[in-house]
C-alpha cells in the first residue's frame, strides 16, 4: 500500500493549504514565498514567511487523518509519501515519512559546496543575523522546502514507487489538489486499486494547472480528512483483507 498525502489532511490541524488561499499562502503571493528563481531577493520576507509557518507548526496538532494513517502503516507496511513540509504524520507515529518538498523545521545552506541541513525545532530563523553553522555564510541558509523551480530529489524514488504497484495493491490518495504533482495521471495508470479523498470534486483548473479528475480512481470519498479518516479506514480493510 502506498499513502499520498497533500495540505488538505493538515487542514482540519489549522494549517492552510494552498488551495484555500487562492494563490496565496497565508496572504503571501506564493510566487514572491516559494519561487527559487527569485527566494534570495526576497531573503527576508522568504525567512520570515517559513519561521511564521514554523512558530505555528508548534502550536497545532495531529487529526484524526493522521492517526488513521499511522494505524494504517502500522497494520498494512504502508509506504508514505507527503507533499506536506509539516511533521504531523510523524507527531501521529508514523515512520520514514517520505517528504518529497522538505521539511519545514529544517534550514538548509545553499552556499556552493555547503549543504549542511540541520533541525531547528519550531524556531524562527533570524536572516539578518543567524549564520550557517559550517560555512558561516549569512546568504546560504535556505528553509528546506522546495520551491517552484527547484530540483525535487526524492521525486525519482516516488515515481519508482508508483511504478512498483500491483494489482493486489492499494494507492490511497489524500488531500491534494494533484497541481504539483499529477497524481491523477498516476491513478489513471497503476494496477493497483486506487482511493481518492478530499474536501469536494474538484471543479476546474486554476493557476497551478490541470484537474484531479475523480474519474481516474477506483473510489472516492470526499469530505473534511478528519470526518471521512473512518470511512477510508474501513475502505482499506475491505480491499486488503
Ligand atoms: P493544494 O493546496 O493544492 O490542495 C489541497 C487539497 O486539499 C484540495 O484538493 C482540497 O480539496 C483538499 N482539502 C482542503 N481542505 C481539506 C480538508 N479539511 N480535508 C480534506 N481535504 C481537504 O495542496 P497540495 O496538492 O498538497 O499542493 C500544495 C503544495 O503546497 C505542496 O507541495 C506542499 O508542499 C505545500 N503546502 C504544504 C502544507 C503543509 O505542509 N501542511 C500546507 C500548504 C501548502
Ligand atoms: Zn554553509
Amino acid at each position: 500500500m502506498i499513502i499520498f498525502t497533500g495540505a488538505g489532511i493538515s487542514a482540519d490541524s489549522g494549517i492552510s493549504t494552498f488551495r484555500d488561499a487562492n494563490g496565496l499562502w497565508e496572504k503571501h503571493d506564493i510566487d514572491q514565498v516559494c519561487n527559487f528563481q527569485t527566494w534570495k531577493q526576497n531573503f527576508d520576507l522568504v525567512h520570515a514567511f517559513y519561521s511564521a509557518r514554523r512558530v505555528q507548526l508548534g502550536t497545532v496538532q495531529p487529526n484524526p487523518a493522521h492517526e488513521m494513517i499511522a494505524r494504517l502503516q502500522a497494520r498494512y507496511g504502508a509506504v508514505i509519501i507527503t507533499q506536506n513540509i509539516d511533521d504531523l504524520l510523524e507527531r501521529a507515529g508514523c515512520k520514514d515519512v517520505i517528504h518529497v518538498h522538505g521539511f519545514l523545521t529544517e534550514i538548509r545552506c545553499t552556499n556552493t559546496g555547503c549543504n549542511k541541513t540541520w533541525d531547528i525545532g519550531y524556531t524562527a530563523w533570524d536572516s539578518k543575523s543567524q549564520r550557517c553553522g559550517s560555512c558561516l555564510s549569512l546568504r546560504g541558509p535556505k528553509p528546506n522546502v522546495v520551491f517552484f523551480g527547484e530540483s525535487a530529489p526524492r521525486y525519482a524514488i516516488m515515481q519508482q514507487l508508483f511504478a512498483s504497484l500491483g494489482q493486489e495493491d492499494v494507492l490511497l490518495v489524500m488531500g491534494t489538489s494533484g497541481n504539483v504533482v499529477d497524481i491523477g495521471t498516476v491513478a489513471s495508470y497503476v494496477p493497483a486499486q486506487t482511493i481518492l479523498s478530499n474536501l469536494e470534486t474538484d471543479k476546474g483548473g486554476d493557476v497551478f494547472g490541470p484537474v484531479l479528475d475523480d474519474a481516474h480512481f477506483n473510489h472516492v470519498l470526499h469530505g473534511r480528512a478528519a470526518e471521512r479518516a473512518i470511512d477510508i479506514e474501513r475502505l482499506v480493510e475491505t480491499l486488503l483483507t
